[in-house]
């Protein structure tokens, strides 16, 4: 039993370190002028390379953007010489997940440093306080109140997460502002939890809604229950996506021919999850810091750093 466990957890361990390699490769390619699609196959790639496989595609998002932007198949768009970039990564080994994101500053001026640091420190509070007991209520109100004290605010519909086998997002939720969330959760020896606050400035309204930069459709899904299709292209993309056992998927990953067809179909027949670029309500700039931990009785292990 106890080697089993062990077992396990070296799998979310080598999951962590081969993303901390490729997230630090990949943050010296974000550079002005340097296209998204490049980094986004970069970290991908590099992750196969290392021996895992991308829990879900590279999400690259920008400035008023939080979270579940991935450049398409064809995407010029490079980095502009201001953006406040938001790289989430995610890797798994045997479908045992590490889930990292951070932010990178393009403005040269270092003027979105506080931002990018209340982030930063609302994370690395929490993981202070993290171990065998803890409730998330806890983790909540210490992420809220560091984002707040450094006159930010924290996106009260983003939250961390449990992590599971093949499940990016496992309960219990962990939110960044300690509202009513019916009494939490208690976090216990070798669960494995997702930190990760946002923050916005004085202009953001502290939420994100659907529809990020001005783009079309969505460019990540994931496959929910697969059922038995009819329709040629549908059957084919159906059998495509299963190997991805749940975890999202980039559209640019798939087979092209007659693919918007193929997804509109299992999309009407309940199949596919669409995860819409999230931006914040009033554009404010968004910041984002992520780890992912195994608790321990004593405190906790970052997989990530
Ligand atoms: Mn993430
Ligand atoms: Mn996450």
């Amino acid at each position: 039993m106890v080697e089993e466990v062990e077992l396990v957890l070296d799998k979310y361990r080598s999951a962590g370190r081969i993303l901390a390699e490729v997230r630090e490769e990949a943050v010296g390619l974000v550079k002005e002028g340097n296209l998204l699609l490049e980094v986004a196959e970069f970290v991908e790639n590099r992750v196969r390379e290392k021996g895992g496989e991308p829990a879900f595609p590279c999400n690259i998002s920008r400035n008023e953007e939080a979270a579940h932007a991935t450049p398409s198949g064809d995407d010029k768009t490079v980095f502009g010489n201001a953006d406040l970039v938001k790289l989430d990564l995610g890797v798994h080994v045997d479908g045992f997940i590490a889930d990292s994101a951070v932010t990178v500053d393009l403005s040269g001026g270092g003027e979105n440093e506080g931002l990018v640091r209340a982030a930063e420190a609302a994370l690395n509070e929490a993981l202070k306080i993290i171990r065998d007991g803890v409730s998330t209520v806890e983790i909540s109100e210490i992420i809220e109140n560091t984002v707040r004290e450094r006159g930010y605010k924290p996106i009260v519909n983003l939250t961390g997460h449990g992590l599971a086998r093949y499940n990016s997002h496992a309960p219990p939720t962990i939110p960044n502002v300690k509202y009513e969330h019916g009494g939490g959760a208690v976090l216990r020896e070798y669960d494995i939890v997702a930190i990760e606050p946002f923050a916005t400035d004085a202009r953001g309204a502290g939420k994100v809604v659907e529809g990020g930069g001005g783009r079309g459709s969505a460019e990540i899904f994931s496959l929910l229950r697969p059922r038995p299709v009819r329709v040629r292209e549908a059957k084919r993309l159906l059998e495509a996506v299963k190997k991805y056992r749940g975890l999202p998927f980039a559209k640019r990953w798939l087979p092209r021919e007659r693919l918007d067809l193929a997804l509109r179909t299992l999309k009407n027949a309940g199949m596919l999850r669409e995860y819409p670029v999230l931006r914040e309500e009033e554009k404010g700039l968004v910041s984002q810091a992520e780890h992912t931990v195994i608790v321990r009785w004593d405190g906790c292990e970052v997989t990530t750093k």
